[in-house]
């Protein structure tokens, strides 16, 4: 009886819809890594932007509102290769959240995942502001928006530590990789 009561509670818990308590507080800097976050994590996530779509990347005004974004943040998630480098460290700095913090299991680095273009072989200002580890705009390459949609799915299931949200993700991210693949072969005019 004991066991058939279990059972009944289990399978009434699994019918529960997740709630935004389950959900895990994805912090994306920029809209375009938000898209992908969101794209990937479905129901398990929750994703807000600092960056605001039309601004600069590497000139975000750095609103202290987004401290608290951050100090309430499952992971966050970074472009990287010096991209956030004038504003994001401060803001981190301040949310005092030791998991975004570098290093911290839900800090999300995207150019990790990808080969930086136009690495400088000299570090000066001659030729005006650079990009010091490579390009950092590197998801103008829609492949690389595969490799960093895996890398977000693989950090998301760090996080959540959950075998479910594995499987979830691993099919956004083969069908995101089918697209991806997909439009390398369109001929632009
Ligand atoms: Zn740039």
């Amino acid at each position: 009886m004991r066991i058939m009561l279990t059972t009944t509670l289990l399978l009434a818990l699994a019918a529960v819809p997740a709630g935004a308590a389950d959900r895990l507080n994805v912090v994306a800097t920029t809209a375009d890594l938000a898209a992908i976050a969101t794209a990937v994590g479905g129901d398990a996530a929750e994703v807000t932007t600092v960056a605001r779509p039309t601004e600069d990347p590497h000139f975000v005004d750095a609103k202290p509102s987004f401290i608290r974004v951050l100090n309430q943040a499952d992971v966050l998630i970074e472009g990287g290769a010096a991209l956030e480098a004038g504003w994001l460290p401060p803001l981190v700095d301040s949310a005092r959240n030791p998991r975004i913090q570098v290093g911290g299991a839900g800090r999300i680095v995207a150019s990790d995942a990808v080969t930086l273009k136009d690495v400088p072989t000299r570090l000066d200002r001659s030729q005006g502001d650079v990009h010091p580890y490579g390009n950092p705009h590197y998801l103008l390459d829609p492949v690389n928006g595969g490799l960093v949609a895996d890398a977000i799915a693989r950090g998301l299931v760090i996080t959540h530590q959950c075998q479910r949200l594995l499987a979830q993700l691993q099919h956004h991210t083969e069908s995101m990789r089918v697209d991806y693949r997909h439009s390398r072969q369109i001929k632009y005019q």
